[in-house]
């Protein structure tokens, strides 16, 4: 794409774009930070997570940030990205001293090492010398298993960001001239933060753990940071943008993290127990909103777990204002009320996760269901006018048996049948196995198989869309999620491949 509709379109979407809140005190130093997303620009405005990051170098004295995402129209490349440059400023990539990624989901870590290579910044940390930016990774998948990334870090930051990120920050501005190797070991005494080159990691056999060796000095162990109380943290996103993939409006954590430990999920994991934010830390940001959007989206795996949940969305749909959920959990006693809200706000979609249709099926996936639970949500959604419903599963769990697959199929058209005035959506997705999770080891079923399953699925829902997600996708979810330090040279083998075509 010629470099003046690059340009232009990165002036409309600022033009776009309403500032919620300003990161404090506002940054505007010396130091050039990238807030990097390796997705579009739609996906990582939706981020709550990613905007949090950028706040945190936004807010910060001694840089001056800015976005960097690996496209701003369409679908993202899924090789190098052709000259990255930030949003604000146009900077190609390899100018700015210190780029930090925010990464969610293993199929953008391709694009990790594209956005490096395509903007000229060495992806090796290895290789990378004292005048050469900074690279430092977070978010949730990273969290889980940083090593498939790791030989592109200077550091990951594991874990809740809000007290480690800004100690980086200050050691970088603290140590900026000083030798990379003693800016590193500053970074490595930070709780929290892992940098992979102060580790050497040994294989032995086949299946047998890894020995991970620290040079000395560094911690023998690096645990992810884990905030109990979020309170003191702003928990809303500081933009909102029409382009953003859930349109203009506040993005707001009350609460993160689960503790329901179902048997296939990593924030069960990673993300346990649950943190949440006071109710009334919350009531400035919705007032934020209700002043510059209008539509709050309240975002937490464990939403319906939120001890004020109702008050919060009730509050919020009593100011006139819409309301969106990420997802609520069918078995939580609040989920009916916040049903009731959504619909109040002028709500018409939601989405509900039974995963599976029999008792036997959801039990081995630890996520279990009353008799009659679904039904009598959906009932309550149909009432408050919530007629676009998506249901999700997951197919080829450990243990799972025809007639699960078969059951899953029926109860749609049984649905479907019962609440003749609902839309169904079925998103069908082979289970992933993760690593931490009780399934870490399991196998993921071969594409046959999936199709076999989602043949039954689709023959049996009458009157029901089913979707199948990507099996490709989910493969390589679970090869990058499971993988380890060689990994990395794959990922750079794909993106180097994808770029010559
Ligand atoms: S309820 Fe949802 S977020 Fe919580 S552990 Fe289960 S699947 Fe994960």
């Amino acid at each position: 794409m010629p470099k003046k509709n690059r340009n232009g379109r990165r002036r409309d979407l600022l033009a776009a774009e309403v500032a919620l809140a300003a990161p404090e005190p506002g940054g505007d130093g010396d130091l050039k930070a990238a807030a990097c997303y390796p997705n579009s620009y739609r996906v990582g405005m939706a981020s709550l997570g990613y905007q949090l990051v950028w706040g945190a170098f936004a807010g910060h004295p001694a840089f001056r940030a800015e976005r960097f995402f690996a496209n701003y129209k369409g679908k993202p490349p899924k090789g190098f990205v052709d000259d990255p440059r930030g949003l604000e400023y146009g900077t190609p990539l390899a100018e700015v001293d210190v780029v930090a990624f925010s990464v969610y989901y293993e199929p953008d870590y391709v694009r990790v090492y594209g956005m490096l290579a395509g903007g000229g910044v060495r992806p090796w940390a290895a290789e990378r010398g004292e005048y050469d930016p900074f690279v430092i990774l977070g978010g949730p998948a990273v969290t889980a298993n940083p090593e498939p990334l790791a030989p592109f870090a200077d550091a990951v930051v594991l874990g809740d960001a809000e007290e480690s990120l800004p100690a980086v920050l200050d050691v970088f501005s603290e140590c900026w001239g000083a030798p990379r190797k003693e800016t590193l070991r500053r970074l490595a005494a930070i709780p929290g933060v892992y940098v992979p080159t102060l580790y050497r990691v040994l294989y032995g056999a086949p299946g047998s753990r890894p020995a991970v060796v620290p040079e000395e000095g560094a911690p023998a162990e690096v645990k992810a940071s884990h905030l109990m109380d979020l309170t003191p943290y702003r928990g809303g996103s500081w933009l909102a943008t029409p382009y953003g993939e859930f349109g203009r409006l506040l993005l707001l954590e009350p609460i993160r993290g689960c503790g329901r430990a179902c048997s296939f999920c990593q924030t069960g994991v990673v993300s346990s127990p649950p943190r949440t934010r006071a109710l009334s830390s919350l009531w400035p940001a919705v007032d934020e909103a209700e002043a510059n959007v209008g539509k709050v989206g309240l975002v937490g795996a464990a939403l319906a777990d939120y001890g004020y949940v109702v008050a919060l969305a009730e509050g919020i749909v009593e100011r006139g204002m819409l309301l969106s959920v990420s997802s609520l959990a069918l078995a939580a006693p609040n989920t009916p009320a916040v049903l009731r809200a959504l619909g109040a706000s002028g709500q018409r979609s939601v989405a509900l996760a039974p995963e599976a249709a029999t008792a036997e099926m959801r039990a081995r996936l630890g996520k279990p269901l009353a008799p009659g639970r679904l039904a009598e949500c959906l009932g309550v959604a149909a009432e408050a006018g919530l007629n676009k419903i998506k249901l999700y599963y997951i197919v080829g769990g450990p243990g799972e048996a025809e007639g699960d697959v078969a059951a899953v199929g029926d109860e749609l058209a049984g649905l479907k049948r019962r609440f003749k005035n609902l839309t169904f959506e079925a998103r069908v997705n082979p289970l992933v196995p993760k690593p931490g999770t009780a399934f870490a080891s399991a196998p993921l079923i071969t594409r046959p198989e999936y199709r076999v399953r989602l043949r039954t699925i689709k023959a049996r829902a009458r009157g029901v869309d089913v979707i199948g997600g990507s099996w490709r996708e989910a493969k390589v979810q679970a090869d990058l999620g499971r993988g380890d330090r060689p990994v990395a040279r794959w990922i750079a083998r794909v993106a180097e491949r994808r770029s010559q075509r």
